[in-house]
């Protein structure tokens, strides 16, 4: 079968009817939307999931009578494209190699490469291409990108509108950062798109001889618990001055703090084994503690140094059996009698942890030295169980009997207060890479701007938000309430890139997460930019509040931006009928930032009628169980899997292996599966005629009910966006009873069933035609149809009665 010639039939006649071009008319509405692509590769399978689900989504309630409006945009704004710039300008064989071969893209193009706007726009392109090749039923007329005029001038409405309500403020916040761009860093602008997220820790600051030993840690409280301090003689630290402190700490620590607007200065390098055996004085009661070794420290991890309370951390208990049972050869004979009387300092009383919670885990999990991984796990257990249920002991005086959750910050205050106490960020899950190669820090930012994602009540109100949306699948949503919980200010300005600049502070350039967030409204403006029938570059901020709020005076605004009156009231009856977004689709990837953005946004600039009613979450593609990367070589290139398999078995492989969630598998073997059930479904539509149905007989009656059955079932899963289920139904669930009828029917010699056959087919090439829209339209033409199936009311009922008493007897 040749794939490639009805794919690229069926396009045409979509095209040339404009039947995805979507106005506001008379009927129920439906806007579905999909995370607009970011074009500085061309797309592989693995986009190709996302878009799918949304297409099918579209197609679906548009046979159910809907007026939908799928629109798309594409992303310029950013960091990364402007980096791919600089590397083709600096000659780099690598990315250049990597344009003609993986990507395929000419050689007079890749020259032309230094200017990142070409970049965006050859893969606009190349996307766009696929996209249409892909059958997805877009209105192409509502097309815009991130830099038109008419976009920034939006974007400029939005943040004016966003610091009017106190949602942008200056300050000094900590950021994910770039040392070598210089740049603030976010999922985007990272390798393997890791979100930098940090980790806080407090700094307790012991004191030896006027020297601060600062130990890192992520439980303040279990001061009242140390019995000594950890440092690792393998070590080479650094004497440094921070402001006007001395302080023993690793380098990876003194880089840190430089980030964090303290002022350093290296004094010497010194070894971990010169302290041990020395005594430090504790913060809290002038306690001697003396400083032991460990090689559990790492000196890249908080200062290098850490306060070891056994009782309650694994690690520390199981390092001091090592140091005590002489295990540990760092230690002297003279420390080693010295040490004997060290005993853990139990203050924190946990039900259910035992007498000494470190000992027993240690006990119950079987490990015998401090390098077993399987003390990160007990950590782990106990930190939780403590955290939440455990109560501070006589010994930590004025917080005895509290609970460590709620003591836990007035801890902090207090060691904070007796000046011993400093903060440090880390990047959780490092090494964090930006794009351009360097290591990934946390900056302290200041002067900057920032949304102000910390705003308790805004969090309240993008709360109210989730609770009454559609989230699918359900199971998603308990993230999107943790996500707004630990949201905090976020800078919202870059100093490089491509983009809108700050409207009132030109220096900075919006940040690609904070200009895609309610530019789904903008898909009604664009159209009328598109069509000439405005002007990008003379919009207005009062324009905009006309437009989504119907303020001021609609005849003044009309004048002012040289069009009609009528015109205006136009666009915004569009906005009121389009908004709000009923669907919005995107990666798993995009939960913690984009989607969790685009519902405090809308909520922040929009009446409640307009907020977001649901969002759609789904999984990634693996390549025969792989993950799909450049460095592992298995990515497929949508486009070159579109010419070799067509765009239909694409489409159903990459939908047909999992629910939204899950992870989809591709392989070759499931795409011909799917190609050869396909072409059987076309072989045995080619078969049958239209047929008046004559009078039906019990099996008749039986099979026509059976199908009623499967209509039913495919439309409860399809409302629940199970496609999987739903196409497992349409594809093979039928079979069987399909087999049954023919040999029921032949044995009698019936020769009058063409016309239930034929019922049959149409009804199941209508359900299948969201999914695979091209051979459904050849199919649906051969059964003898005239008008599109795409344009066909979905088949909820098969207009015949179920019958259940035909469905007894066949049984019987
Ligand atoms: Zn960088």
């Amino acid at each position: 079968m040749d794939w490639n010639t009805i794919d690229k039939k069926w396009q045409k006649k979509w095209s040339e009817t404009n039947d995805h071009e979507t106005d506001y008319n008379d009927k129920e509405k439906k806007f579905i939307t999909v995370a607009y692509p970011y074009p500085n590769s061309p797309q592989h399978i693995g986009h190709g999931r996302t878009y799918t689900i949304t297409d099918v989504h579209s197609r679906y309630l548009r046979m159910k009578g809907f007026n939908v409006l799928f629109p798309m945009g594409f992303h310029y704004t950013g960091t990364p494209i402007l980096g791919m710039a600089k590397r083709v300008e600096a000659n780099d064989t690598e990315l250049i190699e990597g344009f003609k071969t993986l990507y395929k893209v000419p050689e007079d193009r890749i020259k032309e490469f230094a200017e990142p706007v070409k970049i965006a726009d050859y893969f606009h392109e190349e996307i766009k291409s696929g996209m249409i090749e892909m059958g997805y039923s877009i209105d192409w007329r509502r097309e815009f990108t991130t830099i038109d005029p008419a976009y920034q001038k939006f974007i400029e409405w939005q943040f004016r509108n966003l610091k009017e309500k106190n949602l942008i403020v200056q300050g000094s916040h900590p950021v994910g950062w770039c040392p070598k761009d210089q740049n603030p860093v976010s999922q985007h602008d990272t390798l393997g798109d890791v979100e930098p997220d940090f980790t806080e820790y407090v700094i307790i600051k012991f004191d030896l001889n006027g020297v601060k030993i600062p130990v890192a840690t992520l439980r303040p409280e279990t001061l009242f618990g140390v019995t000594n301090i950890w440092i690792n003689p393998q070590v080479t630290y650094q004497k440094i001055k921070v402001n006007d402190e001395i302080w023993i700490a690793s380098p990876e620590c003194a880089r840190k703090l430089e980030f964090l607007e303290k002022k350093i200065e290296v004094i010497e390098d010194v070894s971990g084994s010169d302290f041990v055996g020395q005594s430090v004085k504790a913060p809290h009661n002038d306690d001697s503690i003396v400083i032991l070794p460990a090689s559990f420290v790492k000196s890249d991890n908080g200062t290098g140094i850490v306060m070891s309370v056994p009782a309650h951390a694994p690690f520390d208990y199981q390092a001091l059996l090592d140091c005590k049972s002489g295990k540990n050869k760092s230690i002297t004979s003279d420390l080693l009698k010295n040490i004997q009387n060290i005993e853990p300092i139990i203050m924190i009383k946990t039900e259910g942890l035992g007498d000494i919670p470190a000992k027993d885990i240690v006990e119950r999990m079987g490990i015998s030295d401090q390098d077993d991984p399987k003390l990160e796990e007990a950590t782990k257990e106990i930190y939780s169980k403590e955290f939440y249920e455990g109560i501070l002991a006589n010994n930590t005086k004025q917080f005895a009997g509290k609970k460590i959750s709620e003591a836990k910050d007035e801890i902090k205050e207090w060691i904070t207060e007796i000046e011993s106490a400093d903060i440090l960020l880390e990047l959780t899950n490092t090494p964090v890479k930006c794009r351009c190669g360097a290591e990934c820090v946390v900056k302290l930012l200041s002067n900057q701007w920032f949304l102000d994602y910390s705003n308790k009540d805004w969090k309240n109100k993008a709360h109210t938000c989730f609770e009454k949306m559609n989230i699918f699948p359900n199971e998603i949503r308990p993230e999107f309430d943790q996500v707004l919980d630990w949201l905090r200010e976020r800078a919202c300005a870059r100093q490089h890139g491509l983009g809108t600049k700050v409207p009132w502070d030109k220096e900075w350039l919006v940040e690609s997460l904070a200009d895609s967030v309610i530019y789904m409204a903008f898909y009604i403006i664009s159209k009328y930019v598109n069509k000439k029938e405005i002007d990008g570059n003379e919009l207005t901020d009062e324009f905009f509040d006309y437009v989504f709020y119907g303020k001021n005076d609609p005849a003044e605004i009309a004048n002012k931006i040289k069009i009609t009156k009528e015109k205006l009231e136009e666009i915004r009856k569009e906005f009121l009928y389009f908004y709000p977004v009923d669907a919005r689709h995107s990666g798993r990837d995009l939960v913690p930032n984009h989607l969790t953005f685009f519902v405090l946004n809308h909520v922040a600039l929009f009446p409640e009628e307009n907020w977001p009613q649901e969002i759609v979450v789904n999984g990634s593609v693996l390549m025969r169980g792989k993950k799909m990367s450049k460095s592992m070589g298995n990515i497929i290139p949508l486009r070159e899997a579109v010419r070799k398999y067509g765009a239909d078995p694409i489409r159903l492989t990459i939908l047909i292996s999992a629910e939204l969630l899950q992870d989809a598998d591709f392989n070759v073997e499931a795409i011909n599966g799917i190609k050869n059930k396909l072409e059987s479904m076309y072989e045995d539509c080619n078969k049958i005629k239209a047929e008046e149905i004559s009078e039906l007989e019990p099996e008749d009656k039986w099979i026509l009910s059976m199908l009623q059955n499967l209509a039913s079932n495919v439309s409860e899963s399809m409302d629940k966006i199970r496609l999987r289920e739903a196409l497992h139904h349409i594809l093979y669930d039928f079979d069987s009873e399909l087999q049954w009828y023919l040999k029921r029917t032949k044995s009698k010699q019936r020769t009058n069933i063409s016309g239930i056959l034929h019922k049959i087919f149409s009804n199941r090439i209508l359900m299948l035609s969201p999914f695979a829209p091209h051979i459904a339209e050849e199919i649906w033409e051969k059964l003898g149809n005239t008008e599109l199936a795409s344009k066909s009311a979905w088949p909820s009922s098969v207009g015949i009665e179920f019958d259940p008493t035909s469905i007894r007897q066949m049984e019987i």
